[in-house]
């Protein structure tokens, strides 16, 4: 088994280690667990299944949770193809229901969510790394912001190293969604012919990279098939899935495991909790009914585009790989073993008899060498060589797992591991674990060991060997995963380790598919490299600075980090914050693995009050934390930035709120000097809100805590009675009344959302009421308080509105309507109700001056 320490193909042995390794996972019992024996059966078969098809099958979407899991799931479970998922982004500027992560954070959390989609999906997720910017309207804007060619390139090089037989996607050219979702498609049509034409993108034809000729491309059908337009010339045939198929060895029906799949997807959610929910919300997506009660209406593909050489795809084709053959002598190479005649998933519990045919096939082909004597040049056939191994360890009964008693990597330091080798077949093995050189393989790396000596492992027992790694000095670190959500350090470094197996008895030899008689299996563990002690999630990142910060009761918890000590020794040392030159130092002491969450903002170290000019003339410009041990040794260090604004508020403010998904609303009333205490439901429905000056509703709370639905009209009477209610952006469907879901009119006069929205962040923004004090007090609003915005400027605008209500602000996005709703005052008694579908908590978060002056101007209103 020459793969790892081949020095030919680089770039074979870096598909290699991308898709096998991750398939390997998938196919194999979880690391450290019990194996039951249905597990075992199920591994088995599923690699018993995967010698059957020697296709690959690709889904192109252009977020995480975009893919159609169900299709990758019918295409691996039930045909065995090799099935991989391509991503155009990570999803990162999408919205969090889960928590505070947003921007590259979240991406990092959606791209792992994916790949915990993916191993119930028996595939492996692939991302071409184009930002998501956000929403967007058009395939035009998108364009602008990736680079179209740029983005041709990404799709054009994975398409060239995966190698899909077959592409599928949810998106189609003539859809008018997503700008994303509009380009995704348009780039897949165009990737299909220049991934095979060597004119285009000539410099990626090296390092075993070649030109690759897609067969197929299907596109999702939505709603009636026969209207369907989307044939882009191709053909005019529909492929139908059926989702409500029951998996013949796991027992559950296809589309379970589709949802069990999407829910790993949390950070998009809520998705449905059970099958009927599913079933519903899946007709909405795909426009059809039909289906009988409890099930899904069936999956429809058009077939799109063909190869010019393509094999016919049959009037009657079951699947998108119906009809394609291989070259002869490949086909013949690959064509998988059986018994009289009968599939080998067949004998899943004759055992002895599937490993007699396995060695059969062993001994009698040699479908392992190409004609120029390279083992594996191509990757078609050495997907096929894995998987032929793979089924040999499972009929067997032999696996290996990597135990580690610390999922991370210190560089420098040395991490010590267990493989266990479990027998569970009928005959005795002889392994032997060995590694390559120790290198650096893309994502993985190969545990560095000389070739251990031979251990016996009898039937039915498992031995344990440990295996030691130096970890390089140079390795680079893959936290904070935000930080390498680019350079893929985001999934950390996948360590592998292989073990030789041979059989002790010598009538199962394996020669002459391998010469010394043996076959390896290889055995992996995810770990994220780390200093030893980590800083970590500092929030609020920026940090936003007035004159009236350090004013606040609680500016010394205003700054909170997270020092983590990876290592199983004790810490100490110091851990120094530096503003302007000055810094303070703070005695740390960690136990072996410890955790500490501590706030670190130092009064001593800002001027009183600052001198805030807004974004420049201020010398605080960065926070840095360098943490020594207390030989002084720098271990870690972390910078983040300072952003001064110049930002006034009303005197003797108190403001309740309640909180959203993040924290982005008290770190500003924090930076604002502002005193605020967050309430509960229930202190809104007890508390006597009269001494809050303003009450804040953060952004879908609603929606994230409906039952604050039910004390509303405390809100309004708090609001007759004199309060400022301010109301952040509510989704059209969480806001609008609805007798269903007993939700009233929420606004005290009429207000209606529809679900228009601006997403050009540098859409020109006019006052319509620029004399009024909400836009003058006490920071008068201009022009610039609405320049550098992040993403958007607003959602879900509203469409009706009561005469009562002021609107001060109007905006487009570039040959829209105006819209007039972004901003709504008006006074309710002897109060004031604020409603605003602008997106402040993006802006608050990035720091945006003008944000925090507009909201100033909400939380004083009426107090001048
Ligand atoms: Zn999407």
């Amino acid at each position: 088994m020459k793969i790892f320490n081949s020095r030919k193909n680089k770039i074979h042995r870096y598909v290699l280690l991308a898709t096998l390794a991750i398939a390997s996972i998938i196919a194999s019992p979880r690391a450290q667990q019990a194996v039951a024996p249905s597990e075992d059966r199920i591994a088995l078969y599923q690699a018993l299944l995967d010698l059957q098809n020697p296709w690959t099958v690709m889904c192109v979407a252009a977020h995480p949770d975009d893919e159609d899991g169900t299709s990758l799931i019918v295409m691996r479970r039930k045909y065995g193809a090799h099935t991989v998922s391509l991503f155009s982004t990570f999803g990162e500027g999408g919205q969090n229901a889960i928590g505070p992560e947003l921007y590259e954070e979240l991406g990092a959390i959606r791209a792992r969510e994916t790949m915990a989609a993916a191993e119930i999906q028996g595939s492996e997720p692939h991302f071409l790394g184009l930002k998501d910017f956000g929403y967007s309207k058009s395939f035009a804007e998108t364009f602008q912001k990736w680079g179209h060619d740029e983005a041709l390139r990404r799709m054009v090089m994975e398409i060239r190293k995966l190698r899909p037989d077959v592409i599928i996607t949810n998106h189609s050219v003539l859809n008018n969604d997503h700008g994303h979702h509009q380009a995704t498609a348009r780039l897949v049509v165009e990737a299909f012919d220049a991934a095979a034409d060597p004119k285009r993108f000539p410099e990626q034809l090296k390092d075993g990279v070649t030109t690759w000729q897609v067969q197929r491309l299907f596109v999702r059908v939505r709603g009636n098939a026969a209207q369907n337009p989307d044939r882009q010339g191709g053909g005019e045939q529909i492929v139908t899935i059926d989702p409500n198929e029951r998996d013949p060895v796991r027992g559950v029906v296809y589309a379970e495991e589709a949802l069990r799949a999407l829910q790993q997807h949390a950070t998009q959610g809520p998705w449905p909790k059970t099958f009927a929910e599913y079933a519903t919300r899946f007709r909405a997506f795909s426009g059809q009914q039909g289906g009988a009660p409890g099930q899904l209406p069936t999956i429809r593909y058009a077939l799109v585009r063909e190869a010019k050489a393509a094999d016919a795809l049959p009037k009657e084709a079951r699947n998108f790989l119906d009809g394609l053959r291989l070259p002869e002598p490949i086909a013949a190479e690959v064509a998988p073993p059986t018994i009289e005649g009968k599939p080998l998933t067949q004998f899943v519990d004759q055992r002895d008899q599937v490993l007699s045919a396995l060695v059969e096939t062993a001994k009698h082909k040699t479908f392992y060498k190409d004609p120029n004597g390279e083992i594996f040049s191509d990757l078609r056939r050495t997907r096929m060589v894995f998987r032929f191994e793979h089924a040999l360890a499972g009929a067997m009964g032999v696996s290996a797992t990597l135990t580690v008693s610390n999922s991370v990597l210190i560089p420098a330091q040395s991490s010590s591991f267990h493989i266990t080798v479990s027998n569970r077949g009928t005959e005795a093995v002889r392994v032997q674990v060995s590694g390559p050189e120790a290198g650096r393989i893309d994502q993985a790396i190969a545990l560095s060991s000389k070739p251990g000596a031979k251990t016996d492992v009898p039937p039915g027992q498992v031995r344990t060997i440990p295996l030691t790694y130096n970890v390089p000095e140079k390795m680079m670190l893959t936290v904070p995963h935000a930080v390498h959500l680019y350079d893929e350090g985001f999934a950390g470094r996948l360590v592998y380790v292989t073990v030789f197996v041979e059989p002790v008895d010598p009538k199962l030899p394996f020669t002459p598919y391998s010469r010394d008689g043996r076959f390896p299996i290889t055995a992996y563990h995810r770990f994220d490299v780390t200093p030893p002690v980590e800083i970590a999630n500092i929030r609020p990142t920026p940090f936003v600075l007035t004159s009236h910060t350090a004013e606040v009761k609680n500016f010394d918890n205003a700054l909170t980090l997270s020092l983590l000590n990876h290592t199983n020794a004790a810490f100490t040392g110091t851990l120094l914050t530096t503003i302007a030159g000055a810094s303070d130092p703070l005695a740390v002491n960690l136990s072996p693995r410890e955790r500490e969450d501590i706030s670190v903002t130092s009064r001593r170290l800002f001027p009183d009050p600052p001198q805030v000019t807004n974004g420049d003339g201020d010398a605080h410009r960065s926070i840095d934390f360098t943490l020594r041990s207390s030989g002084k040794a720098t271990i870690a260090s972390a910078t983040i930035p300072v952003v001064p604004v110049n930002a006034s508020v009303a005197p003797n403010l108190l403001i309740g709120y309640i909180r959203g998904f993040d924290f982005s609303l008290p770190n500003a009333l924090n930076a604002l000097g502002v005193e605020s205490k967050e309430l509960s439901v229930d202190e809104v429905k007890t508390a006597d809100l009269a001494k809050f000056t303003s009450v804040i509703v953060d952004n879908r709370v609603y929606e994230s805590k409906p039952e604050l639905i039910a004390v509303n009209q405390k809100l309004l009477d708090y609001t007759n009675a004199g309060g400022t209610l301010i109301v952040f952006y509510h989704k059209s469907d969480e806001w609008n009344p609805d007798p269903r879901r007993s939700r009233p009119q929420l606004a005290p006069y009429k207000l209606l959302l529809g679900n228009e929205r601006i997403t050009d962040e540098n859409a020109p923004i006019a006052f319509i009421e620029p004399q009024h004090p909400l836009l003058n007090l006490p920071n008068k609003i201009g022009p610039d308080d609405f320049k550098d915005w992040i993403q958007e400027r607003g959602l879900y605008y509203p469409r009706e509105w009561d005469p009562q209500f002021h609107a001060l602000l109007q905006s487009n996005d570039p040959g829209e309507t105006p819209l007039k709703g972004g901003l709504l005052v008006a006074d309710y008694g002897k109060g004031h109700y604020i409603y605003t579908s602008m997106v402040w908590y993006r802006q608050l978060r990035a720091g945006v001056p003008g944000a925090y002056r507009m909201l100033a101007n909400m939380i004083s209103y009426g107090r001048h």
